[in-house]
């Protein structure tokens, strides 16, 4: 059982990459599918002791936002078809934001189906060729990062 488990232990670029996830404020589902982690392999990582109390601090200080924006044909990351979320999350204490992307696409659109969501880092992209859903979504989305 114990050797089983040490065989089928992920490389830690990806435990610290689901980590850096859950404090950006993504949903278990979210990191599942930007990760191809398997859900119970994330929530174990989560609820082990150290790994709560860690989640519950960023909790604390860190309060996710989103806004949808539109369709991309040509998501940044892979190239595909997808679906555009500004994300970004405020560190309670400093009032200071963090902004991200995330470009979700449809199961079957990608070629590994397991990874359906890309995390995209704002100063890797601009948005150019979003979609905007309408033109207040788009007003809105360019007061946040002006
Ligand atoms: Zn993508």
């Amino acid at each position: 059982m114990i050797a089983q488990k040490v065989l089928h232990r992920w490389p830690k670029a990806v435990k610290s990459q689901v980590n850096e996830l859950r404090e950006r404020g993504l949903t278990i589902k979210e990191i599942v599918d930007a990760t191809g982690v398997p859900t119970g392999t994330v929530q174990h990582w989560f609820y082990e002791r150290d790994g709560a109390e860690e989640y519950r601090a960023a909790k604390r200080t860190m309060r996710p936002s989103l806004l949808y924006l539109g369709r991309i044909e040509r998501c940044p990351a892979h190239g595909g078809v997808g679906y555009v979320q500004l994300r970004w999350i405020k560190n309670v204490e400093t009032g200071h934001p963090t902004y991200f992307w995330i470009v979700q696409h449809n199961p079957g659109q990608i070629g590994n189906a397991k990874k359906v969501l890309d995390v995209v880092r704002i100063g890797d992209w601009d948005g150019s060729g979003i979609a905007f859903v309408s033109t207040g979504r788009e007003r809105k989305f360019r007061r946040l990062v002006a």
